[in-house]
């Protein structure tokens, strides 16, 4: 989608750091973070949100939390701990129309979330 963020970072029209890429998805760390690690994992398909992450999308979820889980090793808190978080929709607080899983870790956190 030409006017979708995270399609230009997928399409890499925008900048980012990008940490590790498959055929399927991205991960690339979040511009503002809020923890010593912060990154976004995407689809590279245009999915708007959870909602659309129906059974059909089986293989893009499930490398999306293989890559989770493999920088959570790289970054170092596989064993420290560390948060998902999918915002969806306006009161959850989701930005951008395309979905993505935050990875934080590096820092305690608390509960219930804000
Ligand atoms: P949301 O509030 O939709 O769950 O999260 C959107 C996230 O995207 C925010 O944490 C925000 O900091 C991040 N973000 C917004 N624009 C950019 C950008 O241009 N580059 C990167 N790397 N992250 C961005
Ligand atoms: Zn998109």
């Amino acid at each position: 989608m030409d006017d979708c963020l995270f399609c230009r970072i997928v399409n890499k029209e925008i900048g980012s750091e990008i940490v590790e890429e498959s055929a399927n998805s991205i991960a690339f760390r979040d511009i503002n973070p809020q923890a010593p690690v912060h990154l976004l994992i995407v689809p590279k398909e245009h999915i708007t949100s959870l909602r659309e992450l129906n059974e059909d999308k089986c293989d893009i979820l499930s490398d999306i939390f293989r890559m989770i889980n493999d920088i959570a090793v790289s970054e170092g808190i596989d064993q420290s701990g560390y948060r998902v978080v999918v915002n969806t929709g306006e009161e959850a607080g989701q930005e951008v129309g395309h979905v993505h899983f935050h990875l934080l870790g590096g820092r305690f956190m608390k509960w219930p979330p804000g």
